[in-house]
């Protein structure tokens, strides 16, 4: 089984530095990318990759970067990374970043000499301090290399690198909203169309893409697109980087061809459920997903199988709900971080995820009605898709209508009993 994005990550030694990455075949595809490829080229490849965006939209990445003007009418574009990883349960793209560096950067220059850019930035989560000092110093390196600056490997092309730190609000995770706080404005989501690859940073054609996604460029263009499909075992191309957290023996992330079952992820690779435990749930995608239960075990974690299973890929990192966790508390604490994280632009989100969690923590308490399970039912309708401008408020529903829709007899246990069955 390959494992291109991690094959050189190890935490039993220091990330890689410039000479490493090198010695080991890196900046190889860049040098290819520019002097064997033109632009077309490399985004004609990547698309036949069928690279999907990692960051959780599932979209098609080369498709993406196709639709950026490519004529002489737009002399300015720019190329971002997407490293504002904020969600409860989703820490993969701090690995990529804290275990190989390189590999971004050298991912971000080809993607960004095949959109024309000339200045990208990584805007990366506050947080993840460690990161940020590794990025600055692999940036460095790459300066002083001449894969980043003026005149790169002698071609003529230029590119800028800057790495930009949030102030740590999960709504900067939307591109719009990105864009706008990388202008230094309030980070509210913007309307769409225009479409970010046609007025985006600055109102300039600019891509946004994840960690993940960029990581991925480098292998695809040594190795080709149907190399790259062919890693895949379920309907996608490549590998995934899969994460579970939550009561298993081995929490941690994985490397593991795309369509891996929920089964092997949880018993094999995760080493199953930890002792005393058993498996009620999980949250296939990070805190914004449906849940899926026992039934769903052999799902396989593409993005297809999973949606038709009624939930979403997201970013591959699971959140386990063990048989020892009240459902009740598990939604309310994740409805507690969205609601602190609306940015307040539209009324049902800014008003209705406040009020969720205020009926979730009533009805924890033992304080709830039997209609408050209708008025919950009623906020994920209201706050579903298409009532909201950005995904933030349907995406935090996703774990409540699954909730009340597989776990509906344990918020009733809270409210006919007067207290949390758990305690
Ligand atoms: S859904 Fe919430 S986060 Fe998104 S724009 Fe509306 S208020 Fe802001």
């Amino acid at each position: 089984m390959e494992t291109p994005l991690t094959r050189h990550i190890s935490f039993d030694r220091p990330p890689y530095n410039l000479s490493d990455y090198e010695k080991t075949g890196g900046y190889q595809a860049l040098r290819k990318a520019l002097t064997a490829m033109g632009p077309a080229d490399i985004t004609k490849t990547v698309q036949e990759s069928d690279l999907k965006g990692r960051g959780g939209a599932g979209f098609n990445t080369g498709m993406k970067w196709s639709f950026v003007p490519m004529t002489g009418d737009h002399p300015i574009k720019y190329l971002i990374c997407n490293a504002d990883e904020m969600e409860p349960g989703t820490f993969k793209d701090r690995m990529l970043m804290e275990g190989n560096p390189h590999q971004l950067i050298e991912g971000m220059i080809i993607s960004a000499f095949a959109i024309q850019a000339n200045i990208s930035y990584i805007f990366l989560r506050w947080a993840y301090k460690k990161a940020a000092r590794l990025l600055r110093h692999a940036i460095d390196e790459a300066y002083a290399a001449g894969y980043l600056g003026k005149n790169i490997l002698g071609t003529g092309y230029n590119l800028e690198m800057y790495l930009h730190t949030g102030v740590g609000r999960y709504i900067c995770g939307e591109e719009t909203a990105l864009l706008n706080a990388l202008e230094g404005k309030r980070a509210t989501p913007r309307t769409k169309p225009p479409f970010p690859q046609i007025s985006g940073l600055f109102g300039k054609p600019t891509i946004v893409n994840n960690v993940e996604t960029f990581c991925n460029i480098p292998h695809i263009i040594n190795n080709g697109p149907d190399w790259f499909k062919s890693l895949g075992g379920g309907s996608d191309a490549g590998t995934k980087i899969y994460g579970i957290s939550g009561r298993v023996k081995r929490p941690g992330l994985w490397e593991l061809p795309m369509g891996v079952t929920m089964r092997e992820l949880i018993e094999v690779h995760a080493g199953g459920m930890a002792n005393g435990y058993g498996f009620r749930g999980a949250l296939p995608g990070g805190a914004s997903t449906d849940f899926l239960v026992k039934e769903h075990l052999d799902v396989k974690l593409d993005f297809k199988s999973v949606a038709a299973a009624g939930s979403r890929l997201g970013t591959g990192t699971m959140i386990i709900l063990d048989d020892h966790t009240c459902p009740v508390g598990f939604v309310h604490n994740l409805e507690h971080f969205f609601a602190q994280e609306s940015c307040g632009w539209c009324t049902p989100c800014r008003e209705g995820l406040p009020w969720t969690e205020k009926i979730l923590l009533s009805i924890e308490r033992g304080e709830g009605r039997l209609e408050d399970l209708q008025l919950l039912d009623m906020h994920t309708r209201f706050l579903g898709p298409g009532n909201t401008f950005c995904a933030l408020a349907p995406g935090a529903m996703e774990p409540l209508q699954s909730a009340l829709k597989y776990f509906r007899e344990d918020f009733e246990k809270h409210i006919n009993q007067k207290k949390c069955p758990w305690r």
